[in-house]
């Protein structure tokens, strides 16, 4: 059965919405300075948060970028004490 136009176009928005949710490299690196800061002080994770460590998981390459990140925060509190 091929789709109506409208099924289409109910499709192609079902995908952009999906694919919104996600997060992707630069949204995940935009946070990852207030991610590091929050993981570091052990406080609770706000949903947009909560997204950039669902993302790190997925992503070898923002984790890459989140350790190093989280050894910079580290090399600075351990200067200062
Ligand atoms: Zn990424």
């Amino acid at each position: 059965m091929p789709l109506t136009r409208q099924q289409i176009a109910m499709l192609m928005q079902l995908v952009a919405e999906t694919t919104s949710d996600e997060l992707d490299c630069s949204g995940c690196l935009d946070h990852l300075a207030e991610f590091a800061e929050t993981h570091l002080a052990g406080q609770p994770l706000s949903d947009a948060l909560e997204e950039v460590r669902t993302h790190l998981k997925n992503c070898h390459c923002c984790e890459h970028e989140f350790q190093s990140f989280l050894e910079a925060l580290k090399g600075m509190s351990d200067d200062s004490q």
